[in-house]
């Protein structure tokens, strides 16, 4: 063959759509993201993302179950390549449906903290919360409270607001609960919690409101409720961080993971590298009053006004899912609704 018709063929190669198609290889000019958050806590941060690297990232927002099933269902069909929800809880539930790819990123191993990623690497934590007690006020002072326990005790009859056992914040807390303190005297605790309830609401948002209109003293929340409550209206509330000479305040994630039959999961793990380094995490946490999970960015100035406060480290959140069972039957047997 001479060099000239060589060079021919090399050049009708090169403008034939299935070379344009190889050479694109692994790279996309868009990522799926399956989200469960909404949509105006991640659209910036996106975009940003889209800006410095010019690739799209295309939203299916829905409820983590919802999101789940589809991907199940897809299989290795699905255009998903991230998989984004709150709660190691629900993250879980999607490694043991095999949909997420195990990553060793050097990256994401040093800026998510051990025990706010999965051990095999299918999921990390992007952003921290905290489920602590707020109180009102005007009846409590911050000297009667002391620990998650303690709010069993006799002494808060008829004063505490819980949410439903349904929501999966509760379940990752009370299997929190079980792995710090047993199984007996976890259920000895919830069902003092159960005992002492003045009312059970749906939701984190219907307890503060309860709490500072006095239904009841205190109740359990996600510290992000607290913040979003008090941007707008002045309430006698605050935040109080309990078990401070135990193990901690029950912190929470949300999270991703890159989706196992995604065709593009070199770029997908990219994305997530992105996310959990400096730029990134300022606004990630911010936008809904988290904390960020990098260890080396700092709070914001609105949850800082919270005070600082040890959080739970020993709690590897993969527990939390493999305990919610567990935690389930607990809160079922002391009648938790
Ligand atoms: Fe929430």
């Amino acid at each position: 063959m001479s060099p000239n018709l060589n060079f021919l063929i090399i050049l009708s190669l090169l403008a034939s759509p299935l070379f344009v198609q190889a050479a694109k290889g692994d790279k996309a000019s868009t990522l799926v993201v399956y989200s469960a958050r909404k949509e105006q806590l991640v659209k910036d941060i996106f975009e940003k993302y889209t800006q410095e690297t010019g690739v799209e990232i295309q939203l299916k927002s829905g409820k983590a179950a919802a999101l789940i099933e589809t991907l199940k269902a897809e299989g290795s069909k699905t255009k998903a390549d991230v998989l984004l929800t709150v709660d190691a809880g629900n993250l879980w539930h999607a490694t043991q449906m095999d949909l997420l790819e195990p990553l060793s990123s050097k990256t994401l191993n040093t800026n998510v903290p051990a025990h706010l990623r999965e051990k095999n690497g299918r999921w990390f934590g992007l952003s921290v919360r905290a489920r602590t007690i707020a109180y009102n006020t005007d009846k409590v002072k911050p000297e009667d409270l002391s620990t998650y326990e303690d709010l069993a005790s006799k002494k808060w009859e008829g004063r505490v607001c819980l949410r439903t056992s349904k929501k999966v914040y509760n379940q990752s807390l009370v299997a929190m609960l079980i792995h710090e303190l047993g199984e007996k005297k976890a259920k000895e605790v919830v069902a003092g919690w159960v005992k002492n309830a003045a009312y059970i609401y749906s939701n984190d948002t219907k307890v503060l409101e309860a709490v500072a209109a006095g239904q009841c003293d205190v109740g359990i929340v996600n510290t992000y409720y607290l913040g979003r409550l008090l941007k707008n209206k002045k309430l006698p509330l605050k935040l109080f961080w309990p078990n401070q000479k135990s193990f901690g305040v029950h912190v929470n994630v949300s999270g991703a993971g890159v989706v196992k039959a995604s065709h593009h999961k070199e770029q997908a793990q990219k994305f997530l590298e992105w996310l959990s380094a400096q730029e990134a995490q300022k606004t990630f946490a911010q936008v809904n009053m988290e904390f960020p999970v990098n260890p080396n960015v700092p709070q914001s100035s609105e949850t800082a006004a919270w005070g600082t406060f040890k959080p739970n480290s020993s709690f590897n959140l993969t527990e939390a899912g493999r305990l919610q069972k567990k935690a389930v039957l607990l809160m079922q047997s002391v009648n938790y609704k």
